[in-house]
């Protein structure tokens, strides 16, 4: 007798695990300076962690992230960047707590604007890694967040100036939100006929590819405006193949891909590594946009690269690179109309 019914092979019956989903690898990240000291084969006591800057600021890292560090290299460019050590926590003249003047730029609760037809909106607090030099490390996420309430008061506040031409997501990190929260967001705010760009600040496409699924790629493709999409990587060694794949969907979208970088001593100050972020970027489809001198906040001193050496470094990679490679190197300051060019 003939059936219609398939034939089961003991093969095909077999039913592949669904790939973990991108709030499982968020989940896993490393939170215990002992446990990522482990992998990496390296002595807590070498390096000065510090109990009380891990206290203020917690250690937070994607595992796919510690896999791109090098093993028993205490000066790893990526390690330097996540790791909470002694120096964070000596006090230093002329670096303060609301360093960029956010405070003062407040347009609605998670609605900053400091620059004309630009408002910025603090989606979250959250990050999915935690960059020991990030200037949010005191930052009040927790009352300071656009999201709540359903994006309303951001919203209303950005539908009553008309002078507002670009929306800029950022945080936190705006892509730990979930896609449907982003769409809400972008829902309402297509109904409001002065906006003509959004733009996209997120690490995650660096630090956690994942992130950058089929639903993202869907939200992105049917978003009314075009789209610049910033990322955030300051080494070449940050980039690999899971985020060639990220970078690449996220062009097939049509979104204009540009990088930021923060310059900082021992990571990226120098000029090979400069010249080779610019150009692994580049192979990623990526622009570089800025080269960011640091924010002044507590905590951040031991990173910072003096003037003098910053703008000697930008010559630098003026002198070796096509110009389109070469990063606007920049200071923010409060009350300035943009950032400040050095
Ligand atoms: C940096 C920043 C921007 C963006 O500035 P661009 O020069 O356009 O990249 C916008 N708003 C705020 C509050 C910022 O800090
Ligand atoms: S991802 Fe960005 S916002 Fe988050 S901690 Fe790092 S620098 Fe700060």
């Amino acid at each position: 007798m003939i059936t219609a019914a398939p034939a089961l092979t003991p093969e095909k019956a077999v039913i592949p695990l669904p790939a973990p989903r991108w709030q499982e690898h968020w989940r896993q990240a490393i939170r215990d300076p002992a446990q990522l000291l482990a992998a990496l084969a390296l002595d807590p006591q070498e390096l000065g962690v510090s109990a009380e800057a891990l206290a203020q600021f917690p250690l937070r890292v994607p595992r796919s992230f510690v896999a791109r560090m090098r093993r028993a290299d205490p000066s790893d460019p990526l390690l330097r960047q996540v790791l909470p050590i002694d120096a964070e926590m000596q006090v230093v003249p002329g670096f303060s707590f609301d360093a960029v003047g956010d405070g003062a730029a407040k347009k609605a609760t998670g609605v900053i604007q400091k620059y004309r037809g630009r408002a910025l909106l603090v989606a979250t607090g959250s990050c999915a890694i935690h960059c020991r030099y990030c200037f949010r490390r005191h930052f009040d996420y927790a009352g300071e967040n656009a999201a709540r309430n359903g994006w309303e008061d951001a919203v209303a506040a950005i539908a009553a100036d008309p002078s507002i031409d670009e929306i800029i997501l950022s945080g936190g990190d705006p892509l730990s939100l979930t896609t449907a929260k982003l769409a809400e967001l972008t829902t309402a705010l297509a109904g409001i006929a002065h906006i003509r760009r959004l733009r996209i600040h997120s690490r995650l496409p660096v630090v956690l590819p994942e992130r950058v699924d089929e639903e993202l790629v869907q939200w992105l493709d049917q978003l009314p405006w075009p789209v610049a999409f910033v990322i955030h990587a300051n080494h070449a060694q940050e980039f690999d193949t899971a985020v060639d794949a990220a970078l690449a969907r996220l062009r097939g979208t049509g979104a204009q891909l540009l990088n930021q970088a923060v310059l900082l001593r021992g990571v990226n100050d120098d000029l090979d590594a400069l010249a080779a972020l610019s150009e692994r970027s580049f192979a990623a489809g990526v622009l570089p946009y800025y080269l960011h001198q640091l924010d002044r906040v507590q905590g951040v001193a031991h990173f910072e690269v003096s003037d003098e050496r910053a703008t000697a470094l930008h010559a630098g990679l003026m002198a070796r690179l096509s110009g389109y490679l070469v990063p606007k190197l920049v200071r923010e300051l409060p009350g300035d109309t943009s950032k400040r060019p050095l």
